[in-house]
């Protein structure tokens, strides 16, 4: 039977992995978060200068493997047989990944392993791409958004949640740039899909969005 796919894409901070996570396993699908693949290869070439032509670069990128498993549902990301689920969630890696992931060989790279997950599986897929070159032909397309200032703000209450400083100006900056290069790249650049609905989460709260979500699919599958 043909798998149930959800794709929800939209700009850094605005919610997209925790409220698909949630909404997965409401829903009995997997989660899978596309920006986790792009970070591990970000991971594997940080601190490298990287050349998207460089002979070495190619070799390098040819031989590293990027798999993803579950166990008991959650997603685990290994980087050339080791899991580096809690290695790549650093600022660091952010910049990297939206680095790596502007280099061609790299989507191609990792188009495969989202296209067959989504064809084995009913499944959340989040990223920027999903809807429109990774699952064009998705059941159901959301594009998650919500201002850069409340994003800003939400990722400085889970940095302090979690004991780290936060300076709300960096933050919102980092978030900017990001949101400039995802945006401005040339290939699959972060863009609403024509036939995606749009949700804004700036003026409601998480248990609001999981639930606009979740009854926006529910509406679509049925
Ligand atoms: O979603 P997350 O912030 O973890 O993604 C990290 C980076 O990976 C993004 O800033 C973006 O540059 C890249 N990415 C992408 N396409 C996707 C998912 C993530 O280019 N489908």
């Amino acid at each position: 039977m043909e798998k149930i796919n959800v794709a929800i894409d939209g700009p850094a901070g605005a919610g997209k992995s925790s409220i698909s996570k949630e909404v997965a396993k409401k829903l009995g699908y997997i989660y899978v978060d596309t920006g986790a693949m792009y970070r591990a290869v970000g991971l594997k070439f940080l601190d490298k200068s990287i050349e998207e032509n460089d002979a070495e670069f190619i070799k390098s990128l040819n031989e590293t493997t990027v798999d993803i498993k579950y166990t008991d549902g959650v997603q685990h990301i290994f980087l050339d047989g080791e899991d580096v689920s809690a290695l790549i969630r650093t600022q660091k890696v952010s910049q990297m990944a939206s680095d790596v992931s502007k280099i061609g060989l790299v989507r191609e790279k990792l188009l495969s392993l989202q296209k067959n997950l989504a064809k084995n599986n009913d499944c959340i897929m989040d990223g920027r791409d999903i809807g429109t070159t990774i699952l064009p032909d998705a059941k159901v397309k959301i594009f998650l958004t919500a201002s850069a200032e409340e994003r800003a703000k939400r990722r400085c209450k889970d940095l302090e949640n979690s004991g780290q400083s936060a300076d709300y100006e960096t933050v919102l900056n980092e978030i900017i740039i990001r949101d400039k290069n995802d945006s401005e790249r040339k290939i699959s650049p972060l863009k609403m899909a024509d036939d995606a609905i749009l949700v804004d989460t700036s003026h409601i709260s998480y248990e609001e969005s999981v639930n606009t979500i979740y009854n926006i699919i529910i509406d679509k599958i049925n």
